[in-house]
């Protein structure tokens, strides 16, 4: 099933997808639920990020040929930050080029979201931990990333986190093609199999470090690919069997003068 969260008349509410119709979520789709008639189309509604987690923990370097391409090793262990929540959008929401930054880059990703409260999850229990998966885009400012040495600036800004469109509930992508394309242009393909620390690996070890919480997601790796985004462009990453999260960019300086 495809879960998501949406607004209609100033209202938010969360639904599930028959086709390319939208019903409402009577109750929490973590917990207890029960749903309703799909009647809205999905130009009627404006899609929001499918949660609201506690955190947003990613992983770099999970491709081995997206390490490559920026000359760094493959880690050992997996290699974890954060994103801060407050950098979430959803689906059709800018990208906005924060003006600290002259190198800001895509990167295509499968996410996760969590469903149980886990700690010390053994590989074989995380399935059963995980709510679904949906698609992310973890924005990067690259240069910033160089230069400050860790990571919380280049990839902490506002809007540095497309999320969506939805979550699946069914889906188990061991082996699901990521594309992203930059102004329709094939840029990222890839699939999920390639990952050097498969979605089972890298939760057990996450959870050996952090509680995670009901709702928080993970970002799991970009594969090889990763380029520069510039205001005007459209930027949409498919992953098959659950959908195409797309999004535009836009510069600053339209928002702050
Ligand atoms: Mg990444």
């Amino acid at each position: 099933m495809r879960i998501f969260r949406f607004e209609k008349n100033g209202e938010i509410k969360w639904g599930w997808m028959n086709e390319n119709l939208i019903g409402e979520i009577d109750g929490d789709p973590f917990l207890d639920f029960r749903r309703k008639e799909a009647i809205y189309t999905l130009d009627e509604v404006k899609i929001l990020p499918p949660v609201s987690p506690s955190k947003i923990i990613c992983v770099g370097r999970n491709y081995a040929a997206h390490a490559a391409e920026h000359n760094a090793d493959v880690p050992e262990i997996p290699l974890l930050f954060l994103k801060p929540p407050s950098a979430l959008i959803g689906h059709l929401d800018e990208i906005i080029l924060p003006p600290q930054s002259d190198q800001v880059e895509y990167e295509a990703e499968l996410a996760v979201v969590m469903g149980k409260q886990s700690r010390w999850l053994s590989p074989e229990d995380v399935e059963d931990a995980i709510f679904g998966y949906t698609i992310a885009n973890d924005v990067t400012a690259r240069d910033l990333q160089r230069s400050d040495g860790q990571w919380t600036r280049g990839k902490g800004f506002d809007t540095f986190c497309p999320l969506g469109p939805w979550i699946d509930t069914t889906l188990f992508p061991s082996d699901s093609l990521i594309t992203c394309r930059l102004n329709d242009e094939v840029r990222q393909m890839s699939s999920t199999r390639d990952m050097i620390f498969p979605v089972n690996h890298l939760i057990a070890f996450i959870s050996s470090v952090m509680t995670l919480n009901v709702g928080d997601v993970i970002l799991t790796g970009t594969p090889a690919g990763v380029g520069v985004l510039s205001a005007g462009d459209k930027i949409d990453i498919e992953i098959e069997g659950i959908g195409i999260l797309s999004n535009q960019v836009v510069s600053s300086t339209r928002i702050i003068g």
